[in-house]
């Protein structure tokens, strides 16, 4: 038995309003004249928030377009964009969600790294540590804040680059920064994280150091999306450090169905992530039945509706794409069934699985 050995976020700091020690935190990682780069979720494009980003210098904000998952091709171009504009950078600095935190990840790597995001999209290909990266989530759910992966759509495939050099150095944990978010956003990024503790605490991959996290930031979701009424400061607080226990939960396990399902939507239609995993949760009582079920009691009680009948009219060729690309997975089916998972998802079953959807 070989033994995880993961690298970890370096540091990390917690609070309303901690936000506003940015400038002092980064500071020390500046480098002479070369700028930090901030780059932001669009969406904060005319909001407040920019006016808050410690700038000095020759520091520039890109806002981070994160109409579509992020793909390779973006990335690259992020990249020599500031190779071109400032030759080196002092550090990358990524405000938003999910796609801004692993946009922000990806660029800081192929800022050092030879060649395109793509070449690196697997297990431990980066070469070198990118330049100083800094993430602050905007959503709380994907644990990407976390993780040492960067989530990408590549020329022929939806993989992380997942290694060492991946995780954050720092991270800055300000629920404040989440209030604005929408209702249904905030609810499928926030079941993202419920689905990561349940496919977690489900899998056969399960161990001590994941059952702790993976209980804790059930235990929060479920305060924040059954028992709650309003949503308030606290629910914020909560589902900020729910998205960090889940991630620490799957770092050393894996998530299971639900995801393995919803990568196959998200490579053939553009699924988003959190909806995508909704969908088919919705669907996967015979894996999680005690998780499907509550899962459909936060549904009702949080009044959203959860689309149905997107794979309607597909080819087969295009049910194949799907199918393909969810077996390719082959860590989550595992840690879902067991080693023997091929005997129990055959291509017929996921067919029919699909088809529900
Ligand atoms: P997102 O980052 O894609 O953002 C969703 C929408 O919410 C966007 O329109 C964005 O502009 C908006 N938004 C962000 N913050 C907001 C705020 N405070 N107020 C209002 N609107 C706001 O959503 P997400 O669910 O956080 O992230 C999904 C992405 O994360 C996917 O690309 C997925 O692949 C990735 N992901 C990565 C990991 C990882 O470990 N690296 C894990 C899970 C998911
Ligand atoms: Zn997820």
């Amino acid at each position: 038995m070989k033994f995880r050995n993961f690298k970890m976020v370096d540091y990390v700091v917690y609070g309303r309003g901690s936000f506003n020690q940015l400038d002092e935190i980064i500071a020390p990682h500046r480098k002479g004249d070369a700028p930090m780069i901030f780059l932001v979720d669009h969406y904060f494009e005319d909001k407040p928030l920019l006016s808050r980003i410690p700038v000095r210098g020759r520091d520039k904000v890109f806002a981070a377009d994160v109409t579509y998952e992020p793909k390779t091709t973006y990335v690259d171009a992020l990249a020599n964009m500031l190779k071109e504009q400032f030759g080196t950078v002092s550090g990358i600095i990524g405000i938003g969600g999910g796609s801004t935190m692993d946009l922000a990840k990806a660029v800081s790597l192929m800022m050092t790294n030879p060649g395109s995001s793509a070449d690196y999209q697997g297990w431990d290909l980066v070469k070198n540590p990118g330049v100083y990266k800094v993430g602050i989530p905007t959503l709380s759910g994907t644990g990407a804040e976390v993780s040492r992966t960067t989530v990408l759509t590549g020329p022929t495939r939806k993989l992380g680059m997942n290694s060492d050099f991946t995780p954050f150095d720092q991270i800055v944990l300000d629920p404040e920064l989440t209030a604005g978010a929408p209702h249904n956003q905030r609810f499928y990024t926030g079941m993202d994280c419920y689905i990561h503790c349940i496919e977690s605490l489900e899998g056969t991959y399960l161990n001590e150091f994941s059952k702790s996290y993976g209980e804790k930031a059930l235990e929060l979701c479920q305060y924040v999306f059954l028992e709650k009424q309003v949503w308030d400061e606290e629910c914020d607080d909560k589902l900020m450090m729910a998205s960090y226990a889940g991630g620490m939960s799957i770092a050393y396990s894996q998530v299971g169905v639900a995801h393995a399902v919803s990568y196959g939507l998200s490579y053939l239609l553009g699924t988003k992530h959190g909806i995508g995993n909704c969908i088919v949760m919705n669907h996967l009582e015979e894996y999680y039945p005690k998780g499907v079920e509550e899962f459909k009691e936060m549904v009702v009680r949080n009044n959203i509706d959860i689309p149905t009948g997107i794979c309607a009219g597909l080819t087969d060729e295009q049910f194949d794409t799907m199918i393909d690309v969810s077996l390719g997975m082959k860590p989550l089916w595992e840690n879902a069934l067991g080693k023997d998972w091929e005997q129990i998802m055959t291509r017929e079953k996921l067919r029919a699985l699909y088809e529900k959807l």
